[in-house]
Order: C-alpha cells, then structure tokens, then sequence
C-alpha cells in the first residue's frame, strides 16, 4: 500500500530531523514566547477561538468580495447539515467571542492577543501555505491615533527582540465612508479608459469594490493602479486629521514608516489607518505582517459600537526571515546527564536515578536500548547530554562512578550516594547561566 502523504499546503513541525530551522519545534516556542512576552507588556491578554466556525461569520466578517471568502475559505457541512468553515483569520472570531461572552460588561476597553492556525485553500509554494500560523493583536475601545501607533509599535518591537532587521512599514489611510465614497468616484474615472485591459478579477473588483484593485497582484493591474489618484488627495478632514496625527506619534516614537498610499488590505471591514510590514528577505511572498482599524465591524456584528483595530503577522514568514538572517535562536533544555546503564540490575538503579533527578526537576534521560557502549554515548550526544555517566555491576558494587562531561570527555569520580546532591547543584548552576 502507498504510504500516506500530508495534505499539499501543510507542514510537520519537528523536534529535530527538519532541514530549516523555522521548522524546529525550539524556534516556533521562541518566537511565540517572545510575542506573547511583548504583548503582555503592551497590556494584551490571549483570547484562544475554535479553528472551526459558522461559515456566515466569515461571509460577515471577512466580506463576500474578498479573496478569502470567494476563493480561499475550506468549507464543509457538518453532520448536522451546518455549513462550518475553517478559519482564514483570527479578527471575525475574536470578535464573535468577544459579543458571545459580553466582554463589553468588563470595561471599555479590550486588547487581545491570538497564536494559532489559519487555513486558506492557496496555491502552495514558499511562503504560503494551506495551513498557516498567525500571531495577532487586536484592540477595541479606543479610536484615538495613539491606539493605532501603540500596536504598530508592538508588532514592530516584537521583530526587534526577535533580532530581524530590514523591516519597511509601509502605512495608509483608506479613510472614512465619506472619504471612500469620494475617492471611489475618482478611482472608477481612472480606471474606466483601461477596464478592458484589467484581469478577470479586477473587472469583478470595478463593479462590486473598486478600492480593492489597488491590492491586486497581478502585474498588468499593478502598471494600471501605480498612475491612479491617491485617497490621500480625497479625505475627509476628520479621517485627513487622524491620519497626521498617527504619523506625528509614529515620527515621535521613532518608527521608521513610509506612507504608501496604494495600500487597501484585502477584507471588507477597514476603515482609516492600514498597514503593512514588508521584507526583501523573502521573495514574492514579501508581506510578513498587516492590519488595521475595522471600527464598523463589532456592531455589523451586532454587538456594541466600538471602535477596533488589529494586526496579523504571519509566523511562518516571520521564521522564514529569520532564517535567512540567520539569526541563532536559543535552545530549551537539555538533559543535564545521560545515565547509561550495563545489565540488568544496572538498569534499573539508572531507571530510579533518573526518576529521583526528574522529580527534582533536573532534566535526564537514560539508555534503555544501545547493546554497546559507543553507541550509547552516541546517542547523549545526540540529545544534546551534558554529562554521562555509565553504570555496571563494578560502580553499584564499590559505589564510586564517574561523572563524564562529553563536550571535553574530562571524568570527575563520583561516589553513587552523592550523586543526586553533586546533580542538583550542577543544575542550579546550569539554570542560573542559560
Ligand atoms: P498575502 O498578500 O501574502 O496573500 P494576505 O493579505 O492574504 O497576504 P493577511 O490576511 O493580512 O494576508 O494575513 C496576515 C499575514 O499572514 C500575512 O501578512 C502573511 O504574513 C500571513 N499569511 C497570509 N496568508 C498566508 C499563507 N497562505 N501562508 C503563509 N502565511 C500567510
Ligand atoms: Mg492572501
């Protein structure tokens, strides 16, 4: 029988055994530890959402015009003849849990944070996948400028303590309903003369969300969009005001940003400040993060009226830039020994060393399997052991063993009865430098 193949588009994350780095599980628990590590600084709590949800919240949330939903969505009817879809994004959900569990009663203002998987029926290739991994950050309550600088901030001060560099953010408004009207109009006027010469999609785009050619990715379109009117020249004066003054604070907190006016994002629900965080590290696939304010869409929701903006950065990209600035990622713990035992009774003393040190929290593994010597040390090394230290019927007579550090291969005697006492100072130790 053929052997079982993953699903196109997915990918295992390993212990070990993965080519690249940014498939190692130690570097997927560094860089999610580091981004919750910053939000909580920033004062964003985790929300956790099931991966599955009604198929309407998306069609809602994400809007019917958007590639995720036309095009990308995996959907499926349930036993129960319910149509449930995976979840591309994390924004329409927190959004669900958040009117679900009338989070407004708490306060009046919310920031949350998400990890997890999104599933978006893609073509594969470097970059982009079916199943894909998102950190996200989203904040409601505030409509203030200072709540959209806040969260660029942090997205960016999370890829700076994770060491990348090279970063654009490329910032623009796509202004209020009134601003988008007017810019529609002038966008239609341009884009008229050259309908013919536009992709499928974009013929779409011209009738039902003009605003989204902007956003195209096809080149012939990208040569049309790059000579077309700018919102910037078509604000209204209160979405103009909060456009300047979320790069005043930008300017202020020194983040470096250019305002790049073709940027829409691909969902329905922006309005005002959008954003992008670009690398030349990664090739086509060069958006690593992206977000804006959607103040309509809680009460398109039917929930409260609060104003919210949100960010989502793909980690799998983020890894990927990672590892093309080879960037070291620290590794978690090792075992502090390897307890290598010869014969039976051997085996078991080394089986009860080892739970003694595991209960103390020291971290040890033995071996229950090599026939030979070498093999076994083979083996220490692997996983990456400290020490070893080899029991057989002579030590457990006599008492005394040897501790082997297997970097310098130097031995130091032990006596058996010290040994847990000599390990739990050598972890202490181990602790206090990593
Ligand atoms: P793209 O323009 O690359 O298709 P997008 O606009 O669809 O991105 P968002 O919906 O904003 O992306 O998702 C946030 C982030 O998630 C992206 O910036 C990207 O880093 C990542 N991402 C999106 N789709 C995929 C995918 N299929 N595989 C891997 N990462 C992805
Ligand atoms: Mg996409």
């Amino acid at each position: 029988m053929a052997k079982i193949q993953i699903p196109k588009g997915t990918f295992d994350i390993l212990p070990y055994g993965a080519e690249e780095p940014w498939r190692l599980s130690e570097t997927w628990q560094y860089v999610e530890r580091i981004a919750r590590e910053v939000s909580a600084e920033y004062g964003y709590r985790e929300i956790r959402t099931p991966i599955y949800e009604r198929t309407e919240l998306f069609h809602r949330g994400v809007g019917e015009t958007s590639d995720i939903v036309t095009k990308e969505m995996f959907t499926f009817e349930d036993r129960g003849g319910r149509s449930i879809s995976l979840r591309p994004e994390g924004t329409a959900s927190v959004a669900r849990a958040f009117i679900e569990n009338n989070l407004a009663q708490c306060g009046t203002v919310h920031k949350f944070f998400y990890i997890g998987p999104m599933f978006r029926y893609e073509r594969p290739q470097s970059g982009r996948y079916r199943q894909h991994h998102q950190f996200g950050a989203e904040a409601y309550g505030i409509s203030g400028p200072e709540q959209d600088a806040e969260l660029i901030d942090l997205l960016l001060q999370i890829y700076k303590r994770l060491g990348i560099k090279d970063l654009q953010v490329h910032v623009n408004t796509v202004g209020d309903v009134q601003s988008r009207g007017a810019y529609k109009t002038a966008l239609l006027d341009y884009l008229r003369p050259f309908l013919e010469q536009l992709s499928a999609d974009s013929k779409m785009r011209f009738e039902k969300n003009p605003l989204r050619i902007l956003d195209s990715k096809d080149p012939k379109d990208k040569e049309i969009v790059h000579g077309a009117p700018s919102i910037l020249q078509h604000l209204s004066p209160a979405s103009k005001d909060h456009f300047q003054k979320l790069c005043h604070l930008l300017d202020q907190a020194q983040v470096p940003y250019i305002v790049d006016d073709k940027i829409v994002r691909g969902l329905d629900y922006y309005c005002n400040t959008v954003f992008e965080v670009l690398t030349t590290h990664l090739g086509a696939q060069n958006t690593i993060g992206a977000g804006g304010r959607y103040d309509g869409l809680i009460a398109q929701f039917d929930g409260p009226d609060l104003p919210a903006i949100g960010f989502a950065t793909g980690l799998e990209r983020v890894m990927q830039v990672m590892q093309s600035q080879q960037l070291t990622i620290p590794v978690t713990k090792r075992p502090l020994i390897y307890f290598i035992p010869l014969g039976e009774e051997a085996r078991e003393k080394c089986f009860l060393l080892a739970t003694t040190c595991r209960h103390n929290h020291i971290p040890v593994d033995l071996e229950l399997n090599a026939k030979k010597v070498p093999s076994a040390i083979q083996n220490a090394i692997r996983i990456g052991a400290r020490y070893c230290c080899i029991l057989g019927s002579d030590e457990l007579t006599s008492g005394n063993a040897s501790l082997k550090e297997l970097s310098t291969r130097h031995e130091q005697p032990i006596r058996l009865s010290n040994l847990i006492a000599v390990l739990k100072e050598l972890n202490s130790t181990q602790c206090a430098s990593s």
